[in-house]
């Protein structure tokens, strides 16, 4: 990763002040945990959003999409094991009431957490008199459910309770039955599926890294009981892959065996793909084998056969499944930290961002190189609606020298800055560069004259 210092306090400035991202809430003094996309923000996370569903979904054979609703029977998360085991260890300041994450405390006490209970956690607290962060005794450690709970309807009686969905997994896993009854997919096939996931964190932090709303793209990948193994490389690859298509650099992504006693409750297999962030290597992204857990409880619980009937053998079963799960925010995160960049420009910090060109909100910026000509104008605003239809979102800018507009284009990640100039309308010096542009790229700042009827075919090529 490029080292620059202070890095996540400049991107989340950036993301600030050119309406990537804002606080949540900002005008009435915030509400913790959650974070509002501005105007380039929710072009990045489409562009990302996008490119997953369609390498995911729809570029592939067998995979279906589906898209649940985010309130669902409250008996879901019962089956699915979330209403009891969905927790995190909480502690808190006897002095001050202020709760912490007890895993938190303690790693910041140098203490390694892995495969350890709350009464684990509650004995070092005790035996080592570890103290909050303001330095005050700490209580016992309790379990605390992170779903947000609620009620659905008039009523407030017990079968009204619901929950905002901790993963989007569980819309995936009801929809098996009805996804199979339609399409009749052969196994192995898979549903995928981006959408909102609500966590009531207790220490929610790193800016959009840990968020109590944050939206996830999953995939349950439905096969028979022996082939897992072979679904789970698959997966664990084009993981990998993924990362590099959105531009993370190879050697700041890991792979990260989980231990059994760290798994969650229904994996046998988890490995966690971790980024290194400015504030420390964390988790990315997780693949699952989850087996047959999911469908099983849900057989369960809804009394409904979710067997899936194989042509093939004659066999009825209920199919294993291994999910590859996505953050989108911290996709967007990872994405941001590594693109961010400096370097210097006539004796000035230059700030661009390097973004993989597909994801850029901006696809190009198209500049008059003089405010006060109309004839340049003119032209220019005819070169920007032209480049509008065919490339979606592109900037147009008459203000300020062209090199302040280079640098305002650079710092949100426009791949390309298009400048109509004298020779453009002819009334150049060389007249064999009328109906000709100057292409700038963002990342060289090199500039090649490219004729006004290539323009479109040259920039898609460059784009793809
Ligand atoms: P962590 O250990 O960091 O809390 P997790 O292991 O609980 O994460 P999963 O349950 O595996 O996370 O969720 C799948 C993915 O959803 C994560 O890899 C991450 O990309 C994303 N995610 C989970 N929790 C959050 C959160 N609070 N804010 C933003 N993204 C999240």
């Amino acid at each position: 990763m490029n080292k620059i210092e202070n890095k996540m306090e400049k991107v989340v400035s950036l993301a600030k002040r050119r309406g990537f991202i804002f606080p949540g809430s900002e005008i009435y003094g915030g509400l913790a945990g959650t974070w509002d996309y501005g105007p380039l923000g929710v072009e990045l996370k489409n562009n990302i959003k996008n490119l997953w569903w369609k390498k995911f979904v729809t570029d592939r054979e067998d995979m279906f999409g589906v898209d649940a609703a985010i309130i669902m029977n409250g008996r879901v998360w019962e089956a699915s094991g979330h209403v009891s085991g969905f927790a995190d260890p909480l502690v808190e300041d006897l002095k001050t009431h202020s709760r912490y994450r007890a895993d938190h405390v303690l790693e910041e006490a140098g203490i390694d957490c892995s495969g350890l209970s709350p009464e684990d956690m509650n004995k070092i607290i005790q035996e080592k008199g570890i103290k909050s962060p303001a330095g005050n005794p700490l209580g016992e450690v309790q379990k605390f459910n992170m779903m947000f709970k609620t009620n659905v309807g008039a009523n407030s009686d017990a079968a009204s309770v619901s929950y905002l969905r901790p993963e989007t997994a569980g819309g995936i896993f009801v929809n098996f039955k009805n996804v199979v009854d339609s399409l009749h997919p052969k196994l192995p096939f898979g549903i995928g599926q981006i959408g909102k996931a609500f966590r009531n964190e207790i220490a929610p932090r790193d800016f959009i890294f840990r968020s109590r709303e944050f939206e996830q793209m999953e995939i349950e990948y439905f096969v028979k009981p022996d082939g897992w193994q072979e679904a789970f490389e698959k997966w664990r690859v084009a993981m990998l892959e993924w990362c590099n298509d959105i531009g993370l650099p190879a050697e700041n992504v890991y792979e990260k065996e989980i231990a059994d006693e760290d798994r969650a409750h229904y994996s046998k297999r988890t490995i966690d793909i971790e980024f290194d962030y400015p504030f420390g290597r964390k988790e990315l992204y997780g693949l699952a084998y989850r087996t047959n857990y999911d469908l099983s409880k849900h057989q369960e619980y809804s009394k409904q056969s979710l067997e899936y009937f194989d042509e093939e053998t004659g066999q009825k079963f209920v199919p294993h499944v291994v999910e590859p799960s996505l953050g989108v925010d911290r996709s967007v995160l990872a994405v941001l930290t590594s693109a961010y960049c400096e370097d210097e420009v006539g004796g000035e910090t230059r700030v661009f961002l390097k973004l993989v060109p597909k994801l850029a909100p901006i696809k190009m910026a198209v500049f008059p190189l003089l405010k006060n000509r109309p004839e340049i104008i003119e032209k220019a605003k005819a070169v920007y609606g032209d480049l509008k239809k065919t490339f979606g979102n592109v900037a147009f800018d008459e203000s300020g020298n062209i090199g302040k507009r280079y640098r305002r284009q650079d710092e949100v990640g426009t791949p390309f800055c298009v400048t109509i100039d004298f020779d453009t309308i002819g009334a150049g010096e060389d007249a064999s560069l009328t109906d000709t542009v100057t292409v700038r790229e963002r990342d060289s700042g090199t500039q090649t004259r490219i004729a006004l009827a290539d323009l479109k075919n040259y920039l898609q090529e460059k784009l793809a």
